[in-house]
């Protein structure tokens, strides 16, 4: 009887200790749930959706003349003007003043705006794609015909709703808005979702090089 006892203690210690032993590996693994989600949320802005890997990136366009340097990626940084963490939704591309911008990839003018951070902004729709370029010359007009973005020295005249090839020249790289120096920030958004254009440019590149030869 008494060696039954013992064992039923044994058994019942090795149950209590299986359940234990449960909940520690469920508690781990919400935790890594929970910090892989944290972590996981700026991961996934920066990859390039799947769904636009057979994209023509060929027909892309460089978006800036006279490029000198990638002066800030995308991502978290000191902000160059306040010096506070923020996360930074551009690629800075330092050029001279005045150096005209590309248009990206064939689009709709969808807004343009001058009374933002950002300066004179441009944002053109290419299907799921939307691009973003701030710090421009020149100042929007709204007039009878329309809303339109005015740089006369520049020669740019480019209204909202028209549309744009690729590599046409839509502004001049300026220093409206907050900015440290020229330079056009460069913003690329897929599905509404803001993507690392540093990858883009890669994924552009590496298409380009591998038809070449
Ligand atoms: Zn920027």
């Amino acid at each position: 009887m008494k060696l039954i006892a013992s064992l039923r203690r044994t058994a019942k210690s090795l149950r209590l200790r299986q359940h234990y032993f449960l909940l520690l590996t469920l508690l781990v693994m919400a935790t890594c749930i929970i910090i892989g989600g944290v972590k996981q949320q700026p991961l996934q802005a920066q990859t390039v959706p799947a769904a636009t890997r057979n994209n023509p990136w060929q027909y892309a366009s460089f978006p800036v003349e006279n490029f000198q340097a990638y002066t800030s990626p995308f991502g978290y940084r000191t902000s160059p003007v306040d010096g506070t963490t923020q996360f930074h939704y551009g690629l800075d591309m330092a050029a001279p003043l005045g150096s005209y911008v590309r248009n990206w990839w064939g689009g709709k003018v969808v807004e343009l705006s001058d009374d933002t951070g950002c300066g004179t902004r441009i944002a053109i729709q290419s299907g799921q794609w939307k691009h973003i370029y701030c710090h421009l010359m020149g100042h929007v007009e709204e007039t009878p015909q329309g809303r339109y973005l005015i740089d006369r020295e520049g020669g740019v005249i480019l209204g909202q709703g028209q549309n744009v090839p690729a590599s046409a020249r839509i502004a001049r790289v300026g220093m409206t808005g907050r900015t440290t120096g020229p330079h056009l920030h460069w913003e690329l958004k897929y599905a509404d979702k803001y993507i690392d254009p540093a990858l883009v440019l890669q994924k552009m590149y590496s298409r380009h090089s591998t038809s070449r030869s």
